[in-house]
């Protein structure tokens, strides 16, 4: 019943529900589709438990990872490993998912009776988890416990402290480390992509070595592979034969129970296949023993070819990215080689050789989260490696706002911020001249002569802070690419360096609640802020919505600080703060107004280096 009626919704509004729920102000139609939402977001997550939380009150993207077991030792005991593994995954997920999303908070449930963040810590298993996805854990993450909810805190992903451009889990790439088998980390991974795409997958070709090389009584790598090599090609093997070569970068031998030889070459596969065609290709004889002496397995015909398919399968399934022209598959052969007991057949080797591959093969697809469309979702090897090797392309996708269309923007409070700066024009009030600038003056102007109330009011609000700027628009959602809501008169971003900042919402239509619509803008401002405007220090934007009657009274319907609390760090500005964010505003600037600032620039600088040119001559 109730899907149907989500269904007309839909249909009627020809939106997707997490929409609806911003377009709506009713509290009662609110509660309801975000049960049905949350219902319909538990069933396609499946299996990964994460949901994006609408009911918060938080104006970030916040993430439900469920009911979580914390503490060193409550975690340590954990009965059921496999749901511990599992928690764990959710959580790194959801971090990751963040830190490459403008930032946000996790939120999960604490599982545990009589848990305490000061008594009891997180989990060694979580902290390292953290540790090896972010260069500095506190730099990125804070932890807050609330009562029976746990928050982890994520800052955005910063290009400066890494180098890299998103945050990664695992990239999955194989490598071969003489003779074991390594992922690759992200930053190895890079300069491994980067290698690839420099050469266009043609550094594969092995030089040649010259004919008149001198040889004399030296033992190398080449020479265990051309063993190897002999070996691969031989038709016959002799029982308990003992093998000539050793393991190496180019061989690698193992030894599997015949019952579970199937399964154990499933699982090894993918990775022995991407670490030999990431590296310089290889064999991989699996039915010696220890001691290298063959013993091979006995087997039918029919598990021979099953052997092979999962083969044929396993590397069939790996992701390949190319960077060349030919975007040729992976090159491999693999074989049974028999094993003979005096003379009768008593066994099988499994063979397989893999080529060096001109690309990049995954051992599957790389461990690396976003937000997208209201869910949380791996990257595709193709956008992962688009985000890790172009640095040109700094990852700016935002998860799309749950407030529709972008429509372009009618009035920019920006560009007039820019213009003051360069040609300063603001509204100054009165007593308050030297501490806070209004802007854009003519908007001011009119807002205060048709809305007796407001400037006072503002001043009171004002009253506290040291040093700042407000900056005025018609609708900071419009101007961020959200939906206009009419009913709102204006609102206001206050950046100052006593407190985070702080979005105003004013209108003038008693008993409607604005707190989605302000919400909605923060969110979105704070996201925009960090992906486009490149500003990823710890912040959060605080909201405050007012109504203003028509007789002039003003009172204050919510006030954001008073719900939330947020971590010590986040509420520390400065002056520099104060520049950074106002920098990164002029970033998420539309385009005409960064050319409007870059002729400005010109012409300063033209004005500066004309003496320059005449003192050259
Ligand atoms: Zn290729």
């Amino acid at each position: 019943m109730a899907m149907k009626i989500m269904e007309k919704i839909r249909n009627v509004f020809h939106c997707e529900a997490e929409r609806i729920l911003y377009v709506c102000e009713s509290q009662s139609l609110r509660n309801f589709i975000r049960k049905e939402l949350l219902l319909g977001n538990c069933l396609t997550a499946g299996k990964m438990n994460i949901s994006i939380d609408l009911d918060t009150n938080y104006a970030e993207l916040v993430l439900n990872v469920g009911r979580v077991t914390l503490g060193e030792n409550n975690r340590k005991k954990m009965k059921d490993r496999q749901l511990s593994k599992q928690q764990n995954e959710n959580i790194s997920r959801a971090v990751c998912a963040l830190l490459n999303s403008g930032g946000g908070v996790i939120k999960a449930e604490v599982e545990n009776e009589d848990y305490s963040y000061k008594k009891d810590g997180i989990g060694l298993d979580l902290e390292n988890s953290f540790s090896d996805m972010l260069p500095f854990v506190p730099n990125f993450l804070d932890f807050m416990q609330n009562g029976n909810y746990f928050h982890i805190f994520v800052k955005s992903w910063s290009l400066e402290t890494s180098s890299l451009q998103i945050a990664t889990l695992s990239s999955n790439l194989y490598k071969r480390d003489v003779t074991s088998v390594k992922v690759m980390n992200a930053s190895a991974a890079l300069e491994f992509l980067k290698d690839k795409e420099k050469t266009g997958g043609r550094a594969y070709l092995r030089p040649k070595l010259p004919t008149t090389r001198v040889c004399v009584d030296v033992q190398e790598e080449s020479n265990m592979e051309a063993l190897a090599a002999d070996f691969f090609n031989r038709t016959e093997l002799n029982y308990k034969e003992k093998l000539t070569f050793t393991e190496s970068t180019h061989v690698e031998i193992k030894n599997f129970s015949t019952t579970k030889l199937l399964q154990r070459i499933r699982e090894i596969l993918p990775q022995y296949v991407s670490a030999f065609a990431n590296t310089d290709g290889g064999y991989l004889f699996v039915g010696l023993n220890e001691d290298k002496e063959i013993i091979g397995f006995k087997s039918e015909n029919s598990c021979l070819t099953k052997l092979e398919e999962v083969t044929k399968n396993s590397i069939g399934k790996l992701p390949v990215h190319h960077f060349c022209m030919e975007k040729g598959t992976i090159d491999y052969l693999c074989k049974f080689l028999r094993v003979y007991d005096k003379g009768s057949l008593c066994g099988y080797v499994y063979a397989l050789r893999v080529e060096r591959s001109c690309c990049a093969v995954f051992a599957k697809k790389p461990d690396s989260w976003h937000v997208k469309d209201n869910r949380v979702e791996p990257l595709t090897e193709k956008e992962w490696i688009q985000f890790m090797v172009d640095s040109e392309r700094v990852y700016k996708e935002l998860p799309s706002p749950a407030g529709t269309s972008s429509p372009v923007s009618q009035s920019c409070p920006l560009r007039e911020y820019i213009n003051f700066k360069i040609q300063p024009r603001s509204y100054h009030l009165p007593g308050l001249s030297e501490k806070i600038t209004c802007t854009p003056e003519t908007l001011c102007r009119n807002l205060f002569s048709q809305h007796e109330g407001l400037e006072q009011l503002i001043c009171e609000e004002m009253g506290s802070v040291t040093k700042g700027s407000l900056i005025f628009s018609r609708s900071w959602s419009l101007d961020l690419g959200l939906q206009e809501n009419n009913k709102v008169l204006c609102d206001a971003l206050l950046i100052s360096q006593d407190k985070p900042p702080v979005l105003y919402t004013f209108h003038m239509v008693q008993d409607e609640e604005f707190k989605g619509y302000s919400t909605q803008t923060a969110q979105t401002l704070k996201q925009k802020l960090a992906k486009i405007g490149g500003y990823t220090e710890k912040v959060c934007v605080m909201t405050k919505i007012f109504y203003l009657s028509p007789e002039g009274k003003t009172s204050c319907q919510y006030d954001l600080n008073l719900q939330v609390i947020y971590p010590e760090s986040y509420y520390r500005t400065t002056a520099q703060t104060v520049k950074d964010l106002e920098e990164a505003l002029s970033n998420i600037l539309p385009k005409e107004n960064q050319i409007f600032l870059f002729v400005c620039l010109f012409i300063l600088f033209f004005h500066c280096a004309r003496p320059v040119c005449f003192f050259l001559r």
